[in-house]
Formats: structure tokens, sequence, C-alpha cells
């Protein structure tokens, strides 16, 4: 039997409550099609499942990549920050701020998002569908015809596609909903993990296992620009990680296409060499007879300076009085510009978004419909457009679905 609704939306995840919840509040009869037993399940990991549901800075399109910035500003400004807020606020969310501006659920709970969201699109008159793998999608401007597999039919006079991106298929994520747009006429970029640890080589990274620091790492680009970020970064047996390198992640994915590249590190962030060497012939004059590495101690982690010290070729017995001035220097150096080569990302296992995806420039960025297929609408982390770290996807699965949701214009 077949099922009519106003719309269809397919994904129930962060886009697809949304859209549910502004295409219901508008009145409109709505269906959310679900593949999985359980709604949001991306939502439900994220933020360590405290989710980081948006950022404070959310809405500034400097945060976004995409081919088209002037797309995603258009996007953002019609549901921005504030009024995101004041939606969850609406919903019994009462959100607490964090470091970067990130902004959590004072429950700590991911739960309580994907609950809130589905209890408000029930109230609202919604229906919702689990299990409903979407394999086939046809129509146009007359209505859509969308079948699960597993055969059950709903008709839509239009179509939200919510079905997200590709990282993490043990979450139930792959290029299904991709594969029925391409179907439908539309294309998309490659796709590559972001949002991701990196790969290196270094012997001195594979020490270090386990332990993590704070450091300001930055990152030249072949455009000429250096990206830099200073927090965690985590050492692990296949490289580095750490918020550090997730963030930076999202430009250095594609850079890393074209080689290697190379990071410096600063483990004593905000200090310039010139600071460290100082700062090292004070301690050293304080204390002349320790040897070198015991006189990192209480400054760094004997787990850094040690493979540190050894991978730079100093000998960690010597003591400081007898090291020289441009020993000194060297190692100040080594201390603020450690040199760590990077080869790719991990894979999309590891990523926490997929960069790519369908081009923006067939995607009506007043409205989200389809350019190519009208009654076709698009959002969240399918279209090729992803952000930051600290929240910012979420904003835009948010601010996207929202947007479709209204069905603007009709
Ligand atoms: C581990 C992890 C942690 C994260 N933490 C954060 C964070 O704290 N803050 C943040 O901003 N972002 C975070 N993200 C990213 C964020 O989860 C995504 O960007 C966001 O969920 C994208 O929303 P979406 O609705 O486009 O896709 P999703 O939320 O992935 O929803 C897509 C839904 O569509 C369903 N679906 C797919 N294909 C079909 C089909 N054929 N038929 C029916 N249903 C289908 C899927 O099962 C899924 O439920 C994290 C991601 C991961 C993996």
């Amino acid at each position: 039997m077949k099922q009519e609704f106003e719309t269809v939306i397919i994904g129930g995840g962060a886009a697809g409550l949304m859209a549910a919840v502004s295409a219901a509040q508008r009145g409109d009869s709505v269906v959310v099609l679900e593949a999985n037993v359980q709604l949001g399940r991306k939502i439900l990991v994220s933020g360590n499942g405290r989710c980081n549901l948006t950022n404070i800075d959310g809405d500034n399109v400097s945060h976004f990549h995409g081919s088209n910035p002037r797309f995603i500003g258009s996007v953002l400004e019609q549901l921005p920050v504030n009024e995101t807020l004041a939606l969850f606020d609406d919903l019994g969310v009462v959100t607490k701020q964090e470091k970067r501006g990130r902004l959590f659920p004072q429950s700590d709970q991911a739960r309580s998002i994907v609950d809130v969201l589905e209890d408000r699109v029930v109230q609202l008159g919604g229906q919702i569908a689990t299990q409903a793998r979407i394999e086939q999608l046809d129509g146009g401007d007359g209505g859509y015809e969308v079948r699960s597999g597993d055969g059950r039919l709903w008709r839509g006079d239009r179509v939200i596609m919510a079905s997200g991106g590709i990282s993490v298929p043990k979450l139930g994520a792959d290029d299904s909903g991709l594969q029925l747009v391409e179907k439908l006429g539309h294309s998309r970029t490659s796709l590559y993990p972001g949002l991701v640890a990196l790969n290196s080589d270094n012997p001195q990274v594979h020490r270090m296992q386990g332990l993590k620091v704070w450091a300001q790492v930055s990152a030249p680009l072949s455009s000429g620009r250096v990206v830099v970020d200073t927090d965690d970064l985590l050492f692990a047996k296949y490289g580095v990680s750490g918020f550090t390198i997730l963030n930076l992640s999202a430009v250095l994915v594609d850079e890393l296409r074209r080689g290697p590249v190379e990071l410096s590190v600063n483990v004593l962030p905000g200090h310039s060499v010139e600071e460290v060497s100082a700062l090292l012939k004070t301690r050293w004059e304080r204390n002349p007879r320790r040897s070198l590495e015991l006189s990192f101690a209480g400054l760094l982690s004997t787990k850094l300076t040690r493979p540190l010290l050894e991978g730079g070729g100093f000998e960690r017995e010597s003591v400081v009085q007898r090291i020289s001035k441009a020993q000194r220097w060297q190692l100040s150096q080594l201390l603020t510009d450690w040199r760590i080569m990077v080869t790719g990302p991990r894979p999309f296992e590891y990523a926490e978004v997929t960069i790519g995806g369908v081009h923006n420039g067939e995607i009506d960025a007043q409205t989200l419909e389809s350019y190519i297929t009208p009654g076709l609408y698009l959002t969240g982390e399918m279209i090729d457009v992803h952000g930051d770290l600290g929240g910012f996807n979420f904003q835009w699965a948010w601010s996207s679905g929202w947007v479709a949701g209204r069905r603007l214009g009709s």
C-alpha cells in the first residue's frame, strides 16, 4: 500500500529531523524514512555522547569549506546560531558553552537532542518509519515515489534528501542516498574523510603513542596560506590526532591529495624560538648540574622530551652547563618548530565527516531545491559542504534542514 505525504524526508539524522520539524510546523504532512532501527545515530555518538550541537561562531562562513562560500552563507543566514539556539530552547534544550565557543546541552546527553526533535515531529503530526532503507526514488515535478528495500512505498509531493555522508559505516552510513540523487541527474565531487587523524611514518611520533600535549600546529598550504591551530595534539601508533589535527584536517586532507605535508609543531605554544632559548638559559643557570633530560622536569613531559631529544641527536645525560649556546638554540628550534611529515588521512571508519558531496551549483541556495529535478531538496552532509571541528557540522545540518523544510516561495 502506498502512503501519501506532502513532504517525504529520506534520512532521520540531524538535517532530516530538523527538516521534519520545519515542514510539519508549516503544516505539511510529513514522513521521515530512516534506514537504521534508531533515529540520529551520529547525533547519539557525537561529542563523545554529549553532542556539540553548535558553536557560538557557527554562522561564520570562514569555518566552512566547500566549492562555494556564498552558497553556504546564504543557508546559514536563514537559520543563524541565535535562532538555532532559540529553536532548541523552545524544544527544552538548555545549552552551555565550553572552550572555543562549543555549545553542548546542559544535560551532557546527546540522547536529549534526538528525543526532543523526535517528540516535536510526532507532536506536529509527522510520522516516522525506521528500518526503511530507501533504494528507489523516481519522479519529478509532479511528485516522487519512494521505495524501501523491503518493498514499502511512499508518495511525496516533494522529497527532502537528508541521507548524510559516508563516514563511519558501522553507524549505517553509506552512499545509497547519493546514488539515488545521481540517478535523478545530480553529480557529486570525489569524497574524502574529514575531521580525521593523519598518518605519519615518523618513528618518534610512534614512540610517543598515547601521549597528549598542548601544542601549536601549523602547516603550509600550496596556496601560500599557513593554517594554524593551538590545542591538544595526540600521538598514536599510526600518526597524529587530537583537536589540532582533526580541526586542521578540514583543509589538510585536500592538500594531502597532492603529496605529504610537513607540520610544524611548537610544544611550548605562544613562545618564540628566542623566548624558549632565553627560558632554557635561565633554567640551566639556576640548576647547572642537571642532565639535559631532567632540566625539562616540570615544564614538559618526559614522554615528550625523551624521544624528542634522542630524535634530535641530543645526549639526554649531558650536563646542561656544558651545552653550547649554538646547541641551546638548535634545541629551542626543535621545541618550537618540530617538523612532522604527514602522509594522508585515516580512512572513513575514523572520520567525523565526509569532504565533498553533491555539487552546490546544482542546488538553489535560497531554498535548497534542486535545479536539476524540481521538488527534490538536498540538505546536510550529502552536499559538498563541511565545517571545522567544534559544532559547525551540526549547525550546517540544522540550518540546511530548516531551510529545505520551510519550502520558501511556494
Ligand atoms: C563520531 C562522530 C562524532 C561527531 N561529533 C560531532 C559534534 O560533536 N558536532 C558536530 O557538529 N558534528 C559532529 N559530527 C558530525 C555530524 O554528526 C554530522 O555532520 C551530521 O550528523 C550530519 O547530519 P546529516 O543529517 O546530514 O547526516 P546524518 O546525521 O548522518 O543522518 C543521515 C541519516 O540518513 C540515514 N540514511 C542514509 N541513507 C539512507 C537511505 N538510503 N534510506 C534511509 N535512510 C538513510 C542514515 O542512517 C542517517 O540516520 C560527528 C560525527 C561523527 C561520526
